[in-house]
């Protein structure tokens, strides 16, 4: 008896040792950062299914009740984050919670002007959850430059390539911790992501050298990081979450036409009905730039090609 419940416990450590690190993030690239450092014997779950928001994703019950099985969740401060953190800490207490927003230096949301108008209900409802959770900001008002609104950070960290190599420093060690026995392992992985970063960071400066115009338009503001890491500046079509009303329309077109821009971005989360109709006003067209792509690397490069086609003169037009 005493010899068969050795055998049992030696059979249950030896399978609890081969067990995968269970990893929950909340949104797709992250998937691909743990992936990265942690390698092929990690587990790697995500919050917020493709096509939702991170703004406003409700965690289904089959993700919450598998949380009871996961080692980490890695946060990163997107706006859903906010309201369901407490939940998905309380479904399993013995998981670590790693955020990756700490210790980077979180930057605000752009504010655009307000126009004024009350918020109406829009025809596109599905699309006008996607708010930022802009609690208290006083809607209508005459925002005539007095900074008496707090300030909402901006959640999109990951679209700064040497933000991400931040957050994997962080994923690295806490990997380790985890799991001494493949520290050298993620140490390893994480040198071969960090290189590429660098590599990537290095592309997407020397694609958007020189370029005519440095402001772009977008509907939803993800790209912030991406734009204070290299010199550019978005304007965002979306206002306070929502589709803009006739008159932050009509300005954004008026705007649109000053600057000669040519192309409008969009994300497949979110509407593109405003920012079509900014760019059939110009002559311009829709632009696809998906902040939450699973390919990190070639995603980045992708947008950096985009911008840098949409900022240099159309040679036709000379
Ligand atoms: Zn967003």
């Amino acid at each position: 008896m005493r010899y068969l419940l050795a055998l049992l416990l030696t059979l249950l450590n030896g399978s609890a040792g081969a067990e995968p690190l269970r990893v929950f993030v909340s949104v797709l690239p992250q998937k691909t950062f743990v992936e990265r450092v942690g390698g092929p014997g990690i587990d790697v779950q995500v919050m917020v299914q493709p096509g939702a928001s991170p703004h406003t994703y409700d965690p289904t019950p089959r993700q919450v009740a598998a949380l009871a099985q996961a080692d980490l969740y890695v946060a990163v401060g997107v706006s859903f984050e906010d309201a369901w953190m407490g939940r998905i800490r309380a479904a399993n207490p013995r998981m670590r919670v790693l955020d990756s927003s700490q210790g980077i230096d979180l930057r605000a949301m752009e504010a655009p002007d307000h126009d004024g108008e009350p918020g109406r209900g829009h025809a596109d409802e599905g699309q006008s959850k996607a708010a930022h959770g802009l609690g208290g900001h006083g809607e209508g008002e005459s925002g005539q430059g007095v900074g008496h609104e707090p300030q909402v950070r901006d959640p999109h960290l990951w679209t700064s390539p040497p933000l991400v190599k931040q957050m994997a420093v962080g994923i690295r060690d806490v990997l380790t911790q985890l799991d001494p026995g493949n520290g050298p392992a993620y140490a390893a992985n994480f040198d071969a992501f960090s290189t590429e970063l660098d590599a990537l960071d290095q592309e997407i400066r020397t694609r958007l050298t020189g370029l005519a115009s440095r402001r772009f338009m977008v509907y939803h503001p993800a790209w912030g990081y991406f734009a204070d890491t290299y010199g550019l500046t978005q304007v965002a079509i979306e206002r306070e979450g929502k589709e803009p009303g006739p008159r932050a329309l009509a300005a954004l077109i008026e705007q649109a036409r000053r600057e000669q821009v040519k192309a409008i971005f969009v994300q497949p989360q979110f509407s593109r009905k405003a920012a079509a109709q900014v760019a059939s006003a110009i002559g311009g067209r829709v632009e696809v730039m998906d902040p939450l792509a699973a390919d990190y690397v070639d995603n980045l490069k992708r947008v950096a090609s985009v911008l840098a086609e949409a900022g240099t003169p159309n040679p036709l037009s000379q």
